[in-house]
């Protein structure tokens, strides 16, 4: 139940006075339907009308505050025309200029021979001063406003009623409990919520707008630190009391790592350690495992799932594309192999009778790990006892398909996600929550950084020079077309023309070109990667399907059109196919000029850093969280006071801040958790409370 404090908030913006049905419609439109959504509105600039001219020496163009004696009326002589009204004072004339004006009411505000005060932009017309519809004309200048915060509008809704609707609903804001600690906001400098609320919407600068300012940053906090509560308390519930300890005896990790043919990485054994310390803790595992490209986030993934099977559970690897499952099925069988487990694939390409067997030895508990697309969210399957999900490359998935993975097959398993996006900090705690992140830091030895150049298309015909030597040497290449959202089609025709382009250029030099984009049949998709693979093709026209975790140790070099197309995070995906092996490897980032800021700016970044970290940063701030992880699963569609770029800061205290807070009253029962719970419902967090017990 919400708190009674905040029923006068949660009320309908047309119980203000003077918000009619069609005015409410409007403003719920800009806003939202209710006061409090009013009150989370806060100004986009201030009008300041603290500049008082003399007429003669007024600037057109500025909101001007001047006092004048009515001289007389003008009405149009046409209908089309404006109405004028003449004023002067001591030095010079204006006219105030109505359109469509109602004669008597401004013979009733303006009579001639009045003294008023006047308040708008003056404008110069024909070398006259003028000044289209005042917005204010009044007797004393007191009952006019110095400064106003102005408001986003939409079409036909007025500022002054805009404005007028939030005064309002800011006069109903309670005096609410503090749920902040009374230290922070002192050592801060953040004044109680009403009068930080206040204050942002009374703006007298420009600078009173910025998202640093104490205001702004108290109620950025507030809302923070609610997300961070409803995020822990939500990630509490999900943990539940019901996890497994999922301790295997290592034999079967042994024989694995035996027939690796390497060694693991201390980024690797450090990422294992912690995973395995979760999966035996009796606590419900949601870890995020995050490692850059070429990392070597599968091995890891697959001793974890072993080690689940050694524990008598079954395990379950999915992948956003069935390129990837087919490659993970075919890079883990050996290990699988030498272990003696048994894996299987299911995607959407399996069907019929072998999907029905491989369903029947899931159920049976005959397959120890199933690897498969989000076909393993179909209803009909169903594991003997899934004890560890393993979500790869999990951008391509919302939380939504988290969540059902995770009720698959009775009790809840234990999940982890691995992404080779590096998630700043501050966006991997509002996507995630307090997910635990495990970080595989560092490469596999004997990476070489791979060079990276940009060139603009015009020398296209140079790099294909380039190209045709060395693959003529015996390296191999990735060329990807851009994607362009509108139309498929045509991505593809681009792809195909390109390919073809190349053939006939490169084809002289027995140079075989395979095709790989996403409207082939799996089929056909998989025989064209597994003859890159093999070296049957050399070169690999693509669209971006070959973005996400594709592993050709003998590519080399990787060209991107239409780079500038490409978001940061891409380019890094991208780039990091190549110099997986011992060969040194190239980046060719090629773009279509004129290039705007921001493709400026991350063509840049490319060239100057390899660090995933780093381009990550960058991406989020060139992108914004919402469009870097896509809006629903960025978690920052919830946001309305919150900037994850400018109040990064804040989000980090607010994440240890709501670990302490429930560490000390998990329940939210005592005096400041009732204030708290206050907080929660203030910012619409009402599912999370729910999580609380009533009393
Ligand atoms: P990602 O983290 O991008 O998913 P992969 O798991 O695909 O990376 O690993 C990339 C490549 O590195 C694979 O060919 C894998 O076999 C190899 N690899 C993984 N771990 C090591 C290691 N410790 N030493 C050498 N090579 C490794
Ligand atoms: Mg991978």
């Amino acid at each position: 139940m919400r708190p009674s404090i905040l029923f006068p908030l949660f009320a309908e913006i047309r119980t203000l006075s003077g918000v009619g049905p069609k005015l409410e419609k409007l403003i719920a439109k800009v806003a939202g339907p209710k006061l409090v959504d009013l009150i989370f509105d806060l100004p986009v600039g201030v009008v300041d009308r603290s500049y008082r001219p003399r007429l003669i020496a007024a600037e057109p163009g500025r909101i001007a505050t001047v006092a004048v004696g009515v001289l007389d009326h003008f009405p149009p002589r046409v209908k089309s025309q404006p109405f004028k009204v003449r004023v002067s004072d001591e030095s010079a004339a204006m006219d105030l200029v109505f359109f469509r004006a109602d004669a008597k009411y401004l013979m009733e505000i303006l009579p001639p021979g009045s003294r008023r005060i006047i308040s708008g932009r003056i404008e110069s017309f024909k070398d006259k001063l003028q000044m289209p519809h005042p917005d204010y004309v009044v007797e004393d200048a007191a009952t006019m406003p110095q400064h106003e915060p102005v408001y986003a509008l939409t079409e036909g809704l007025p500022a002054k009623s805009l404005a007028k609707a939030v005064r309002g609903a800011l006069a109903h804001v309670p005096a609410m409990p503090e749920w902040q600690d009374p230290a922070f906001l002192k050592r801060e400098g953040f004044a109680p919520f009403a009068e930080a609320l206040a204050a942002a919407h009374a703006p007298i600068h420009e600078a009173d707008l910025s998202p640093e300012t104490p205001a702004r940053r108290r109620l950025a906090y507030d809302e923070l630190l609610a997300n961070q509560l409803a995020l822990m308390l939500i990630r509490a519930q999900l943990r539940g009391p019901a996890g497994r300890r999922m301790a295997g005896d290592g034999k079967l990790r042994a024989k694995a790592i035996a027939a690796l043919p390497f060694a693991l990485t201390d980024g690797q054994l450090t990422a294992l350690d912690e995973i395995e310390k979760d999966m035996a803790s009796d606590k419900r595992m949601l870890r995020l495992l995050q490692g850059d490209v070429g990392s070597g986030k599968t091995i890891v993934a697959l001793l974890a799932l072993l080690n689940a099977v050694e524990a008598g559970f079954q395990g379950a690897l999915m992948a956003p594309t069935e390129i990837l499952v087919r490659q993970h099925c075919a890079s883990l069988e050996p290990y699988a192999r030498a272990a003696g487990i048994r894996l299987a694939a299911l995607t959407g390409r399996e069907k019929g009778a072998g999907r029905d067997a491989t369903l029947r030895a899931l159920a049976a508990g005959e397959i120890d790990i199933l690897i498969g697309t989000h076909a393993l969210f179909s209803e009909d399957v169903a594991f003997r006892d899934l004890g560890l999900a393993v979500i790869d490359e999990q951008h391509r998935f919302g939380v939504h398909q988290r969540m059902t993975l995770q009720a698959k097959g009775g009790k809840p398993a234990d999940v982890l996600v691995m992404t080779a996006t590096p998630i700043p900090r501050t966006l991997a705690l509002t996507a995630f929550g307090d997910m635990d992140v495990s970080r595989i830091l560092g490469r596999p030895p004997g990476r070489k950084p791979v060079e990276t150049r940009v060139m603009s298309a015009p020398r296209l015909d140079d790099l294909i020079a380039h190209l045709k030597m060395a693959l003529a040497q015996g390296q191999r290449a990735y060329w990807v077309c851009p994607l362009v959202e509108e139309s498929e089609k045509i991505d593809l025709a681009a792809a195909e023309e390109r390919a073809a382009m190349l053939r006939q250029a490169l084809g002289a030099a027995k140079i075989n070109i395979g095709l790989v984009h996403g409207r082939m049949k799996a089929a056909e998709r998989d025989a064209a990667m597994a003859a890159f693979k093999s070296g049957e093709t050399q070169l690999l026209v693509a669209t971006t399907v070959i973005e996400v975790g594709v592993d050709v140790p003998e590519a080399t070099i990787m060209v991107v059109e239409h780079a500038e197309r490409f978001g940061l995070a891409q380019l890094h995906q991208l780039r990091g196919r190549v110099g997986r092996g011992s060969g040194k490897s190239s980046c060719l980032l090629v773009y279509h000029g004129p290039l705007g800021e921001t493709a400026k700016a991350r063509l840049k970044t490319m060239r100057d850093t390899d660090d995933g970290f780093v381009i990550a940063e960058m991406d989020l701030k060139l992108r914004g969280p919402g469009e870097m992880l896509g809006k629903r699963q960025s978690g920052m569609e919830d946001f309305r006071l919150a900037d994850p770029v400018a109040h990064g800061d804040l989000l980090a205290v607010a994440h240890d801040d709501a670990r302490l807070i429930l560490s000390r009253d998990p329940e939210l029962k005592n005096t400041r958790g009732d204030a708290l719970r206050v907080l929660l419902y203030l910012f619409g967090r009402d599912a999370a409370v729910r999580y609380l017990r009533a009393g």
